[in-house]
């Protein structure tokens, strides 16, 4: 028994809509219908005995929260069943899931090979927090292979990479990175939260490891931080849970909570954004107001053919570039009145937000450029509501533009 701690059992049978409401549970004696909610820090054992045998590994027991706790554990169990993964651990946060996973596989004197187009606090850690401690680290531009090849000619210990791309939808081929990546000796971790477990499945095609903030999709109606990394049992067991118990990035069993009812609508909300922000992607892309819009399954996404093999829909998220730069992106962005203006994602009410001066302001003008992030760009997370609403207000912002400034006080904007 590798893991006294974890008891659920993922019924790997079922289809994903089941297992979004169904994987994982276990119940207690009262028989409860919904995931009982153990807000608890610590356990209490029968006796010294018992305990005893819990440290040594020989009885299955909870010991503390920390190290795993029956509410945290249906939500890994529902992870792991829905990504075809053998283990999961659930953290506090997104970023707490990705240091985690960097942090309990490298040491001194490692090589991490990573893709430029990473989300900010993610390129921090690989640009910033991994030299500090000897370990090297290089970025190429994730869509082209070429320097993929060339930076992996050399051994590595890890890459780390997100498809799509925040915030400008770019594709890496995994199966390609995966290969070459193995080659040198390197897993590879796959930043899956664009995509969600539903759409894209990392594993599928040769990752070694998957991490998600939960804070997005999974929540999924911007209440709580979470995140989770998924993989081997064995790398699960052996490299990271040392490194979550010892460090106590862990989750609280009330934020599992409510991601587990989550994850009951996922697939329902993930059908509604994805029609919704495939129908405003086309929308935008015929207005003259708008210069581009990147939409991965769209056929003048420049790598439209690779994210359909990859994934099962486009995603709830679009990027397009307002004709006029900074200057038009505000007014577009001060303009919308059911949209509103917000950092976060995948939440079910639509959220825009100016990459360049918000989550992408600290990376500076220079690697904004060569990432293409122009000061026009607007990222827009496409929520649940009406379409047609949606609709109205980014054509009522987007045609104010055209205004006079006369005209926009006149119309109140
Ligand atoms: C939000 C996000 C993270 C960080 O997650 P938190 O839950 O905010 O810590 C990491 N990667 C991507 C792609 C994200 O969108």
């Amino acid at each position: 028994m590798s893991n006294p701690t974890r008891f659920p059992s993922s019924p790997s049978a079922w289809r994903p809509a089941t297992t979004l409401v169904h994987g994982g549970t276990t119940r207690s004696l009262h028989g409860e219908t919904a995931e009982a909610l153990f807000l608890t820090s610590g356990f209490v054992y029968d006796s010294a005995e018992q305990a005893e045998a819990t440290f040594a590994g020989t009885a299955r027991h909870y010991q503390y929260s920390r190290f795993g706790n029956p509410t945290v554990a249906m939500l890994e169990e529902r992870l792991a069943a829905l990504e075809g993964a053998e283990a999961c651990r659930a953290t506090a946060s997104g970023m707490a899931a990705v240091n985690a996973a960097l942090l309990a596989h490298l040491k001194t004197g490692d090589r991490v090979v990573a893709s430029r187009a990473l989300f900010g606090s993610c390129h921090w850690i690989v640009s910033t927090l991994l030299p500090r401690y000897g370990i090297a680290t290089e970025f190429v531009d994730g869509a082209d292979l070429d320097q993929w090849r060339a930076a992996l000619r050399r051994p590595a210990q890890l890459v780390l990479l997100e498809t799509p791309s925040n915030p400008m939808l770019e594709i890496v081929d995994l199966r390609a990175v995966a290969t070459l990546a193995h080659e040198a000796g390197a897993i590879v971790v796959v930043d899956n939260v664009f995509a969600t477990p539903l759409l894209q499945r990392p594993l599928q095609f040769g990752a070694d490891v998957v991490v998600y903030s939960c804070t997005k999709h999974i929540d999924g109606q911007g209440r709580v931080l979470g995140g989770a990394v998924l993989g081997s049992r064995k790398w699960i067991d052996e490299v990271l849970q040392p490194f979550i118990r010892n460090t106590g990035p862990s989750l609280s069993a009330f934020n599992a909570w409510l991601l587990l009812k989550g994850l009951e609508t996922l697939a329902l909300r993930l059908d509604a954004g994805c029609r919704n922000a495939a129908a405003l992607a086309g929308f935008l892309a015929e207005r003259p107001e708008v210069a581009r819009v990147w939409y991965p399954t769209r056929d003048d996404h420049p790598q439209a053919e690779l994210a359909r093999a990859q994934m099962a829909d486009g995603g709830t998220l679009v990027t397009f570039e307002v004709a006029g730069g900074k200057a038009a992106a505000f007014r577009m962005l001060n303009g919308l009145r059911l949209i509103v203006v917000s950092n976060n994602l995948g939440d079910s009410k639509s959220l825009a937000t100016h990459p360049a001066t918000t989550t992408h302001m600290r990376i500076g003008a220079e690697e904004r450029a060569r990432l293409g992030i122009t000061d026009g760009v607007v990222r827009l997370s496409v929520g649940l509501e009406d379409p047609a609403d949606l609709q109205e207000d980014l054509a009522a912002a987007l045609g104010a533009l055209s205004l006079g400034s006369g005209q926009r006080r006149a119309a109140g904007l």
